[in-house]
């Protein structure tokens, strides 16, 4: 029986069929990079993933999970046929408990659904990757998302306190739960955050919430070139002054975006940006505030600082467009998101800018000053199939400047399909060895994501 009448059988004839383009690319698409499938299959629950795992398994059939599909390294595009599992209808709230300030929600379940729920009892779940109307909480734990927030509260994962996953060859199990402390055995919890998919399907977790702070107090200075910038920040970070967000934008960034900038006005002397918010109750916040103002001020220059809600969210409206007053530039970017100790910031955005040069290039970038996590992008005309190349040959130099400053390839959108040339050039065989003995354990017919991660 062919392929999509099997799973058709388990789980109901309009719930599986043959993959369209929506499932063959994720966020990625811009290097024209989608992949082949025979199926996809949408299953209604946790038994039900198990049942199509079970079937793969048996059958020997490659399956690929997907959440939003707004990955932005191929990680939930096919390369290796077989079956996209959507994972879209597992959507439901399992548990909500405001008094214990947790839920447990099941991995389709979209991001911003997640931020919602939490909200309404006053409690908050802090990651905030960029795409949360499109990402699934999921694909946030699978790739161990980041977001602005990450600065002071931590990634996805250290609001993960337990899981439930699809193994292989079929079996629901569960790791962790509504606890805050485990250290029963080694932590298969944290193995399965942030594997993209490799070792099992997450189909439901268990996430911390803290109370919400009652006030969110941005500060925005600019500096004449990413030295200075770099100075206000290591003085910053050593200063013991806690900002709950520091993001940054070099010259380039800041000149693409400067247009829609909701504050008075940049100046000439914008060569470089940090965004540094306080948060906590209305007190707390505005120390803290006051301490950014009298930090960033020093060498630079505050050019906004709003405390009336609407300007805030103004504010971050901006933020979150940068990405896209970037591409407007040329019609098109590559965009890596390497992370270096944040000392080195500087040297990255240089880096960044030079190797762009080098490839004839125009090149930027934003992200997570505090974090040292780089947003390194490459302009580039989307039609033009020569530029594509050379931006990929610039993001391979790209990743050798993140190693030689003391970083990563990958500081929040994971390896993927596409980065993995790149994360075998820089793996000790030793670290290679251990990766593959763990897939190994999980997945022993390698039927989970092939071509992916690791
Ligand atoms: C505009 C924009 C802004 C972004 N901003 C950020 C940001 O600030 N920080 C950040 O970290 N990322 C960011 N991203 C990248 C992306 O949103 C994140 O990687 C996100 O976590 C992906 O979630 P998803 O549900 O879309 O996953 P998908 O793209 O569907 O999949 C991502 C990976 O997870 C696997 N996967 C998905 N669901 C499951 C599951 N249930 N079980 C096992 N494996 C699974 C897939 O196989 C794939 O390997 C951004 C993307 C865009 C387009």
């Amino acid at each position: 029986m062919p392929l999509v009448e099997e799973l058709r059988r388990v789980v109901g004839d309009a719930h599986a069929g043959r993959a369209g383009a929506a499932v063959l690319a994720d966020a990625s698409e811009q290097r024209a990079f989608a992949g082949r499938a025979d199926a996809v299959v949408a299953p209604a629950d946790a038994a039900e993933v198990a049942a199509v795992v079970a079937w793969c398994y048996e059958h020997d059939v490659a399956i690929t999970p997907r959440g939003g599909g707004s990955g932005l390294a191929g990680g939930a595009v096919p390369v290796a046929g077989g079956v996209v599992l959507d994972l879209g209808r597992l959507d439901r709230l399992r548990a909500f408990e405001p008094e214990g300030w947790r839920m447990e929600v099941e991995a389709g379940m979209r991001t911003s659904e997640v931020a919602r729920r939490a909200r309404e009892h006053g409690l908050w779940f802090p990651p905030d990757p960029g795409a949360a109307e499109q990402s699934t909480i999921g694909g946030n734990i699978a790739t161990n998302a980041g977001g602005p927030h990450a600065f002071r509260y931590g990634v996805t994962g250290a609001w993960v306190t337990g899981l439930e996953a699809v193994i292989a060859p079929g079996e629901v199990v569960r790791v962790g739960g509504p606890v805050r402390k485990d250290v029963a055995g080694l932590d298969l919890k944290r193995l399965l955050i942030g594997s993209e998919g490799v070792l099992g399907i997450v189909t439901a977790a268990w996430l911390r919430l803290i109370p919400a702070p009652e006030a969110a107090l941005p500060v925005v200075a600019v500096y004449p070139d990413a030295a200075a910038g770099q100075r206000a920040l290591t003085t910053l970070l050593a200063s013991g002054v806690q900002p709950a967000v520091l993001e940054f934008l070099d010259a380039g960034a800041v000149a693409a975006a400067a247009g829609a900038f909701p504050g008075a006005g940049l100046g000439a002397g914008a060569g470089f940006m940090l965004v540094a918010e306080a948060d906590g109750t209305p007190e707390a916040a505005r120390a803290v505030r006051g301490e950014l103002l009298e930090v960033l001020g020093e060498e630079g220059e505050i050019v906004h600082a709003p405390e009336d809600l609407a300007g805030v969210r103004a504010l971050w409206r901006w933020r979150d467009g940068v990405s896209y007053s970037v591409v407007a530039q040329r019609g098109g970017k590559l965009s890596e998101d390497i992370a270096v100790p944040p000392e080195r910031l500087a040297e990255a955005v240089a880096g960044t800018v030079e190797i762009g040069a080098r490839h004839g290039l125009p090149a930027c970038s934003w992200g997570h000053a505090g974090d040292g996590n780089l947003h390194s992008t490459f302009l580039l005309d989307r039609e033009d199939a020569g530029e594509l190349a050379r931006a990929q040959r610039a993001a391979h130099e790209l990743f050798d400047l993140a190693v030689a400053l003391g970083g990563t390839i990958s500081g929040e959108h994971g390896i993927g399909a596409l980065k993995r040339p790149d994360l075998e050039r820089f793996e000790a065989p030793a670290v290679r060895r251990l990766q593959h003995g763990v897939k190994a354990v999980f997945d022993p017919k390698g039927l989970f994501n092939p071509g992916k991660a690791i």
